[in-house]
């Protein structure tokens, strides 16, 4: 087991200073004109590719980083340089997770490669979970699908919504109920490949932030696929019910949801991309603060002013220190007895929307204006409050394993 340290190695420190050369120089002078054009930055995501930022080796060796920090040292720099442009570059991520966490080696050594595409010809991948009446509560999903067992083929009939890089995806990893009597242990996950009939985008979202990130509707309308793209495959996924069906007969009795062991896990991840946004507001907000003069002198000058730059600083590294917790945990194998990683995302995403808030405050009119990145980055914000799993749904989280009651 890797030690728990405050410092990056020297190799660490070496894979971050080249992260956050590309976040200023390629990411932050772009952010402004993807930000306006509400586009997906195909040729910043191709810069990242032919860098060697933008493929699952990366973020493999990130991940397997023995010390916990690879991942969230990444998202810090490249979601520092900007949110929506980072969300477009790691969004692939999500859906290459979904198929590295419940797929065959098989699956993983055909899908992976096409979300990604090559540096030549970039692709994206989107994962579809939520829809219209199932966000928070998961258990309420309708999109199903339906075994043809003549064809060996899976037949998917559903609305997706929210999805980064829906309909945009080369490769779309669709969570559907195959069992409805066992609630959120009848779902499974499925590949829908490229160009399948009755895939297709349906609404693209117009937000509030990180708005050079595509989020939009799937709407699956008879979507056929091949019993292979059943992650997992039939086999494991007949076991798995078998024994749902199993436990749900002997009363539904309470077992440990690996589901939530892998959310766990991954929250900090969120959380340090909220760290970036909230450290890129904060110094921009320092060094405006530092020359920026009003009756005579710098208003940091001012203790009204420095003491919020002061909490600005203290609650971003107090929730960098909780996400490299959760995520130290997370690579050692740790039970997060506590919830860690909703406690890690729940205060980072809370600090990102306080902290770019604060930046806006300190900036004055300019703060306020799209001369200056500080309100995009207060738009962008907003966001880690909201998705994989809202700041309520995490509070909903820690509290139940606090007290270990069914707390509503
Ligand atoms: C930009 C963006 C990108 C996204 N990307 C993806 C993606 O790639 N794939 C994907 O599958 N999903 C994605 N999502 C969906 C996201 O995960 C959901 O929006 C989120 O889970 C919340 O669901 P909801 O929007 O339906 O809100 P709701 O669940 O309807 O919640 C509305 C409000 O009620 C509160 N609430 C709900 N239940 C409770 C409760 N029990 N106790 C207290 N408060 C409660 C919530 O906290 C929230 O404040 C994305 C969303 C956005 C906005």
């Amino acid at each position: 087991m890797a030690e728990f340290t405050m410092e990056l190695n020297d190799e660490q420190k070496e894979v971050r200073d080249w992260l956050h050369g590309f976040a200023a120089d390629v990411i932050r002078p772009a952010a402004a004109e993807w930000d306006e054009r509400e586009e997906t930055p195909w040729p910043v995501i191709q810069e990242a590719a032919k860098v060697g930022i933008y493929s699952l080796d990366f973020y493999a060796q990130q991940y397997f980083d023995a010390t916990g920090l690879g991942i969230p040292m990444t998202m810090e720099e490249l979601f520092w340089g900007d949110a929506g442009i980072a969300l477009s570059i790691v969004g692939t991520g999500l859906a290459a997770v979904g198929v590295l966490a419940n797929g065959t080696e098989e699956q993983i050594g055909t899908w992976i490669p096409q979300m990604y595409g090559d540096a030549n010809d970039v692709k994206v991948a989107a994962f579809c979970s939520s829809e219209p009446d199932a966000g928070s509560d998961v258990a309420s999903m309708r999109t199903r699908a339906v075994y043809d067992e003549a064809k060996d083929e899976w037949v998917i009939n559903g609305t997706k919504t929210w999805a980064t890089n829906g309909g945009i995806a080369n490769v779309h990893v669709v969570v559907a109920v195959v069992d409805p009597e066992l609630g959120s242990k009848g779902h499974a996950s499925f590949i829908v490949p490229p160009n399948t009939p009755g895939l297709s985008q349906g609404q693209k979202f117009k937000k509030h932030g990180i708005r050079a990130s595509h989020t939009a509707e799937v709407i699956l309308d008879n979507v056929r696929v091949p019993g292979s793209c059943l992650l997992g495959g039939k086999e494991k996924l007949d076991e798995r019910l078998a024994r749902a069906r199993e436990r749900a007969k002997k009363g539904g009795e309470r077992v440990k949801n690996a589901a939530m062991a892998t959310f766990e896990a991954s929250r900090p991840a969120v959380g340090a991309m909220a760290v970036g946004t909230a450290r890129a507001a904060y110094e921009v907000a320092l060094d405006y603060a530092k020359t920026r003069e009003q009756f005579g002198r710098p208003i940091i000058d001012n203790q009204g002013v420095a003491f919020q730059l002061a909490d600005m600083r203290t609650q971003i590294d107090a929730a960098r220190l909780l996400v490299w917790r959760a995520s130290w945990m997370a690579i050692n194998g740790k039970q997060f007895t506590a919830a860690e990683g909703s406690m890690s995302k729940l205060f980072a995403s809370e600090t990102a929307k306080k902290v770019t808030a604060q930046a806006i405050q300190i900036l004055g009119g300019n703060g306020y204006t799209r001369e200056y990145p500080v309100e995009r980055m207060h738009r962008d914000a907003a966001i880690y409050t909201i998705f994989e799993g809202t700041s309520e749904i995490q509070r909903l989280v820690i509290a139940r394993t606090l007290s270990g009651m069914p707390i509503r």
